[in-house]
C-alpha cells in the first residue's frame, strides 16, 4: 500500500481500519492461518445461561398451553399456582440445569420476591408477548441486576436499593442515550468542556466532536511509563469547575488498567470540591480485575454506570447492557436548577407522556428519550434480553463471592496475556489492577529495544505509523488495532487478548518480531548503500 493511501486510511476511526486490514490479511501473501486479534469480542460463550433460558421457553410454552392450545396457536400464561406448575415442571434430580433454576427459586425467595410473580415474569420475559412494562426495567428483574451489580462491580458497598436500572440494547445503546438526554436536557451544550481519559475507546472520542454536541473535550491522559494508570495528578483536572462531565471507561480500553484505591480516593475529593460534576463510568471490563471497585460505588450521587454482558458473557450478538443510577443523583438536582426558559420546554416536551413532567427522574427521561418520547409506551429493552440478562446476572449470583466461571474468565485471558509477551520479551505487568483484557504494544519502543535507537527513528521518520499494521496484515495475516484512534501516540497497537485461541498469542508476537525484522533488514540495507 502507497503512502497516500496509508494517509488516508488513518483519517479512518481505528475499527473502521480494522475492517480494511482484514481484507489485506485475508489474502495475505505468505497464505499463514489469518488472525484478527483486533476486536474485542470474547470467543468464549457462557454455557448456563444459555440451557436456563432454553427450559424457560420450553415452560413458557407449556404453560400458555394451559389456556388456548390449537396446533400451533396457543394461549398466555395465568399468575395462579405458576409457581408450583414450574417446580413440578422441573427434574433437578437428573437435569443440571433444572437444579439451577430451582436453586434461582430458593435464592430469590430469601430475597423477598414472590414466586408466582418472578416465574410469570421469567416466563413471559422469555415468550416476549408483551410490551415491556414497567418500560425502564421489569420489576423482579431489576432487583436481581442490582444485586449483580453490587456483587461484581461495588466490592463491599451496598447500593442495591438505592439504585435505579435501565436495561439497554448493550453497552453502546446506553453510551449513545446518555450522551443524547444529556444533551436534550439541557445538561451539556455546544462548547462545554468535557473531560476522558484517554486513550479511550473511541465512541468516547468521536460522538463528543460531532456537530451535534461540539464539546470541548479535556483529556486525563494515561501513559504507558505509568503502566497506564490514570494518576492522582492527572484526577485533579477535574477540579475545575467549568468541567461539565467526566466519561471513563475503568478498567480502561485499550490501557485494561482499573482504578486503585488512591485514585477512586481522588476522585471522592475533586467531587468533594466540584459537586455538580456529572460522571459516568463505563465498566464493562471490571469483572476482568480482582475486587475491582466502581466509581459508582465512591461517589454514587454523581454517577451513571454503564455496564454490559457482552465481554464476561460472550454475549455481543444479545445486545445486553443497562444503565444504573442512584435514585438521588446530580443529573435529577442539576435539571432542577436550569435557568426556567429550559425548563419550561423541558416540560413542554416530556408532558407529553407523564402528568408531572418536573418530577421525571433523568433515567426515566433516558427511557423516554431513547425512543424520541413518541413512543414512550412501547420503550424498554425487548423482555427476552432483560431475561437474558437476569440469567447471566444469576449465574454469578448463585455461584458465590468465588464464581469459577469469572476466575476462568480471567485465567484464559491471562495466559494469552502471558503468551504474547512471552514471545515478544517483554516484561509482563501484573499489577492486579491490570485487566488484561487488551494489550497495548509500542512498535516504535520494541524495535528500539531490539535493534537500537537509530532504527527506531528510520521507522518512524521513513513510515506512516499505519504501515507496520498494513504490512502485518497484507504480508503476515494478522489485524491487531492502531492506537491512535483510541488517542495514544503514534506507534501504539492495541492486542486483544479476548478472540483468539491461547496459542496464537505465541505466533501473534512472532510475527510482530518478523515484520519488525524485515524492516530492520531494509534499515542496513538503506545504511550499507550510503556508506
Ligand atoms: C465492548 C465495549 C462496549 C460495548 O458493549 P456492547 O454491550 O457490546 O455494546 C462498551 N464499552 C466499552 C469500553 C467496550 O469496550
Amino acid at each position: 500500500m502507497d503512502t497516500s493511501n496509508e494517509k488516508k486510511l488513518e483519517q479512518l476511526g481505528s475499527f473502521e481500519i480494522s475492517d480494511q486490514m482484514l481484507t489485506l490479511a485475508q489474502d495475505n501473501q505468505r497464505q499463514n492461518v489469518f488472525l484478527n486479534a483486533g476486536r474485542g469480542n470474547p470467543n468464549w460463550i457462557n454455557k448456563k445461561a444459555r440451557l436456563a433460558f432454553n427450559r424457560l421457553i420450553k415452560f413458557g410454552l407449556q404453560e400458555s398451553e394451559r389456556t388456548i392450545a390449537e396446533g400451533d396457536l396457543i394461549g398466555y400464561t395465568e399468575l395462579q399456582d405458576i409457581s408450583t406448575h414450574f417446580t413440578e415442571f422441573l427434574s433437578p434430580e437428573t437435569n443440571e440445569i433444572d437444579h439451577f433454576l430451582l436453586q434461582m427459586l430458593k435464592y430469590t425467595d430469601q430475597l423477598g420476591i414472590d414466586s408466582n410473580d418472578f416465574v410469570k415474569e421469567l416466563a413471559d420475559g422469555v415468550l416476549g408477548n408483551n410490551y415491556p412494562v414497567p418500560s425502564r426495567v421489569l420489576k423482579n428483574s431489576e432487583i436481581i441486576l442490582n444485586h449483580y451489580l453490587e456483587s461484581v462491580l461495588y466490592n463491599g458497598t451496598s447500593l442495591t436499593n438505592q439504585t435505579d436500572i435501565f436495561p439497554t440494547e448493550g453497552g453502546t445503546a446506553a453510551i449513545v442515550y446518555i450522551f443524547n438526554s444529556l444533551r436534550e436536557n439541557k445538561l451539556i451544550r455546544p462548547g462545554d468542556r468535557i473531560a476522558i481519559n484517554t486513550p479511550i475507546f473511541t465512541p468516547y472520542l468521536q460522538i463528543p466532536e460531532l456537530s451535534d454536541y461540539e464539546l470541548v473535550e479535556v483529556d486525563l491522559q494515561s501513559t504507558e511509563e505509568n503502566h497506564w494508570e490514570l494518576l492522582p495528578s492527572e484526577i485533579e483536572k477535574l477540579t475545575d469547575p467549568d468541567l461539565k462531565a467526566f466519561f471513563i471507561v475503568n478498567p480502561s480500553n485499550p490501557g485494561s488498567r482499573a482504578l486503585d484505591a488512591s485514585a477512586l480516593a481522588e476522585i471522592k475529593k475533586v467531587v468533594q470540591t466540584n459537586p455538580d460534576l456529572m460522571i459516568i463510568t463505563d465498566d464493562v471490563y471490571g469483572t476482568f480485575v480482582e475486587n475491582f471497585q466502581t466509581i459508582y460505588a465512591v461517589v454514587p450521587h454523581n454517577t451513571l454506570l454503564v455496564y454490559s454482558f457482552s465481554k464476561l458473557f460472550g454475549a455481543t450478538g444479545w445486545r445486553v447492557g443497562l444503565i444504573a443510577a442512584h435514585k438521588e443523583n446530580v443529573f435529577d438536582r442539576l435539571i432542577q436548577t436550569l435557568p426556567s426558559e429550559d425548563q419550561k420546554l423541558l416540560t413542554q416536551r416530556y408532558q407529553l407522556v407523564v402528568k408531572e413532567p418536573e418530577k421525571m427522574a433523568f433515567i426515566d427521561r433516558l427511557v423516554a428519550d431513547s425512543r424520541s418520547i413518541g413512543l414512550y409506551h412501547t420503550s424498554g429493552l425487548s423482555t427476552p434480553q432483560q431475561i437474558m440478562e437476569v440469567l447471566f446476572a444469576l449465574t454469578h449470583l448463585l455461584a458465590g463471592e468465588t464464581d469459577p466461571y469469572i476466575d476462568t474468565s480471567r485465567k484464559i485471558i491471562n495466559e494469552r496475556y502471558k503468551n504474547l509477551h512471552d514471545a515478544l520479551q517483554l516484561a509482563a505487568d501484573e499489577s492486579c489492577d491490570n485487566s488484561k483484557y487488551y494489550s497495548l504494544i509500542n512498535i516504535y519502543e520494541l524495535a528500539e529495544r531490539r535493534y537500537g535507537r537509530a532504527f527506531r527513528e528510520y521507522l518512524a521518520s521513513h513510515f506512516e505509523y499505519i504501515d507496520f499494521l498494513v504490512r502485518l496484515a497484507e504480508k503476515n495475516g494478522v489485524v491487531l488495532i492502531d492506537g491512535v484512534g483510541f488517542g495514544t501516540a503514534a506507534g501504539q497497537v492495541r492486542v486483544s487478548e479476548a478472540n483468539l485461541p491461547t496459542k496464537d498469542y505465541k505466533l501473534i508476537g512472532r510475527e510482530i518480531l518478523e515484520v519488525l525484522k524485515e524492516y530492520h533488514a531494509a534499515f542496513e540495507k538503506l545504511n550499507s548503500s550510503t556508506k
